[in-house]
C-alpha cells in the first residue's frame, strides 16, 4: 500500500532559500521566457528608477524580472523568466 506523503511547510526550506538568497545575485543565469536565451542578471537591460527596476531580456526585450521597494518591503516578479540558476559556492 503507498501512502502519499504529507507535505512539509516552506519553514522547512529556510536553509536552502537562505544558501540562494545570500550570494550576488547578478552573476546569477536566468532564462527568458520569451525568447529562452540564457544570461547573466547583470547582462539584461536595465529600466527604472528610485522606487524598482525593470529588467528586461538583453535578447528579445521580453520583461524577465520586476523588482519594486516600498516603504514595508520588496516585490520581486519573475513570471517572464523561465528558469533563474545560481552557481553553488564551493564548501
Ligand atoms: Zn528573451
Amino acid at each position: 500500500m503507498s501512502e502519499k506523503p504529507l507535505p512539509l511547510d516552506g519553514n522547512s526550506a529556510a536553509g536552502l532559500l537562505s544558501e540562494l538568497f545570500a550570494v550576488e545575485i547578478t552573476g546569477a543565469s536566468i532564462t527568458c521566457d520569451g525568447c529562452h536565451h540564457a544570461a547573466p542578471i547583470g547582462a539584461a537591460r536595465l529600466y527604472g528608477g528610485r522606487m524598482g527596476a525593470v529588467f528586461r531580456c538583453a535578447h528579445c526585450e521580453n520583461v524577465v524580472v520586476r523588482l519594486v521597494r516600498t516603504p514595508e518591503g520588496y516585490w520581486l516578479e519573475m513570471k517572464g523568466a523561465r528558469s533563474l540558476f545560481v552557481q553553488a559556492r564551493g564548501d
